[in-house]
């Protein structure tokens, strides 16, 4: 694993949790914290993919999760106008969880350690060497720490190493990330009681305001402006600035404001986007997270992205064979499938047989398909039902399919059509909530508009959505 990010620890974690020996090197030292001063929130999907890696418990217990987003305006009350009820992928988990970045990347460190990964601080890979068409059995990968240099071999390198990636373009991937034209400047204070939730201010001295509480004591601000590059600027100077943005913002911005000290931590980070096309891999290297597509933060799904790629890996590295062929397939869909196979041997009379398909050799060496079972024609049961009910008193009697038999036609469609109402409803939350999402980017300014077919909304003076993204 190249990078201790979201991805990288959440992938090491799935694997090592699985028995395969993983090591981890990450560039940054361990003892320096990730991100500081600013927080992240996992939204559902992402929480899912923690509760697989065995963190969700200790997410929430350091984190702050919640169920809505709210509008405000930037008028001098900061006047909530709108409340959004966000999808729950799983009436277990919250609809999201605010934490500081510190905390999540601690507590992914812990549990990877905990399931036998390897971690190396301080180590960055710097080198690699793969045969492009995977025919060699391993990647031999250098790597640097504190300038001591090693080449080592091992059979896959999975590269989460951030949207400026370098690993990309030692596998001679040279797209990169596309700078866009805002910049944010985030801040983490104490948490005032008003913050319980995501809350997002459109319009106003920045382009949106927006904030989120990550922990009972501590939540997180953040504002978007025009990117300019403010590297030169000193701590003060950037404080400096954020009060001077923020000033325009009421309701619980008040209260944010004040809690801005001179040893507040001020980070400012230019938005930036990257989609990779595929494949995300060569040879024995595989990209994994922002290395191949980074959302601009304003869908608040970056990390929640990483964490799903990091799921698939694992799960296709891991999953039954019957899932890594459907898998693969998924992949070649000129490939056949067992059935399509089937109906053409079945079509060729069974001549082109194949092993593993369950074919009768006659005696003339020609193969010909398996008998079917008999028909079961099942006579009444004296004690059954009559058809078409679904009384219960005698599912004694009767096997399982036997009772899903004797529920009547309506019945079965009637729940056929629940079930396909409940995953309907459920794909409709998520829409809303990344058109949602999408909408307050339309909003921010007239000419800002979102250009995205699939949503039907309009293009972006400013080019954050290609055409069919
Ligand atoms: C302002 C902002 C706000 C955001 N808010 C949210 C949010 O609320 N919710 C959300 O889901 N997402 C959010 N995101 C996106 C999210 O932060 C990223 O998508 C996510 O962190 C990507 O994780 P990653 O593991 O792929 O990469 P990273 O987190 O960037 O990790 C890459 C790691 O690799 C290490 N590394 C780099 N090169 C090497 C090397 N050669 N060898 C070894 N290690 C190396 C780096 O030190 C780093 O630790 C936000 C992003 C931004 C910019």
């Amino acid at each position: 694993m190249a990078g201790g990010g979201v991805a990288g620890y959440a992938v090491a974690t799935l694997l090592g949790r699985a028995g395969a020996k993983v090591e981890l090197v990450e560039a940054r030292s361990l003892a320096e914290p990730a991100a500081a001063g600013s927080g992240i929130m996992l939204q559902a999907n992402a929480l899912r993919v923690l509760r697989t890696a065995g963190v969700l418990q200790p997410v929430q217990d350091a984190g702050y999760g919640f169920n809505s987003t709210g509008i405000r305006l930037p008028d001098p009350t900061g006047r909530l106008v709108a409340e959004m009820t966000d999808g729950r992928l799983d009436p277990d988990l919250p609809a999201a969880v605010g934490i500081a970045r510190a905390d999540l990347t601690r507590i992914l460190h812990e549990r990877a350690l905990a399931v036998g990964v390897t971690v190396r601080g301080g180590a960055a890979v710097t080198a690699v060497q793969t045969q492009a068409d995977a025919d060699s059995s391993t990647a031999a990968v250098t790597v640097t720490t504190r300038g001591q240099v090693t080449v080592e071999n091992f059979d896959l390198l999975i590269a989460a190493d951030g949207v400026n990636s370098t690993i990309r373009a030692m596998i001679g991937i040279q797209d990169e990330p596309r700078p866009l034209p805002l910049g944010v400047w985030r801040v983490s204070v104490r948490r005032p009681p008003s913050v319980q939730r995501t809350e997002i201010v459109n319009g106003g001295a920045a382009y949106f305001a927006g904030y989120a509480p990550t922990s009972q004591d501590w939540m997180y601000a953040w504002l978007v402006d025009d990117y300019t590059d403010r590297r030169q600027l000193n701590p003060a100077a950037r404080l400096d600035i954020v009060r001077g943005l923020a000033a325009g913002y009421h309701g619980p911005w008040d209260e944010i404001r004040a809690g801005l000290t001179p040893d507040t931590p001020v980070n400012y980070t230019r938005y930036s986007e990257l989609l990779l096309a595929p494949p995300w891999h060569r040879g024995r290297v595989v990209l994994i997270g922002d290395a191949v597509h980074a959302c601009p933060p304003t869908m608040a799904q970056g990390a929640a992205q990483a964490l799903e790629d990091a799921a698939v890996l694992a799960h296709l590295m891991t999953g039954s064979r019957r899932r890594r062929r459907a898998a693969h397939r998924i992949r070649n869909p000129a490939l056949p499938t067992r059935a399509r196979r089937r109906r053409r041997l079945d079509a060729n009379g069974g001549l082109a047989a194949q092993p593993g398909t369950r074919r009768r050799r006659r005696a003339d060496g020609t193969h010909q398909p398996a008998p079917r079972p008999p028909r079961i024609t099942r006579t009444p049961h004296p004690n059954r039902p009559p058809q078409g009910t679904s009384d219960c008193d005698h599912a004694g009697d009767l096997s399982r399919t036997d009772r899903h038999r004797t529920r009547s036609a309506s019945d079965q469609q009637a729940e056929r059509s629940r079930h396909a109402s409940g995953r309907r409803s459920s794909l409709r939350d998520v829409r809303a909530r990344r058109v949602a999402a999408l909408a307050f980017l339309c909003q921010v300014r007239p000419p800002l508009r979102v250009r995205c077919r699939c949503l039907g909304l309009r293009s972006c003076s400013h080019g954050f959505w290609q055409p069919g993204h």
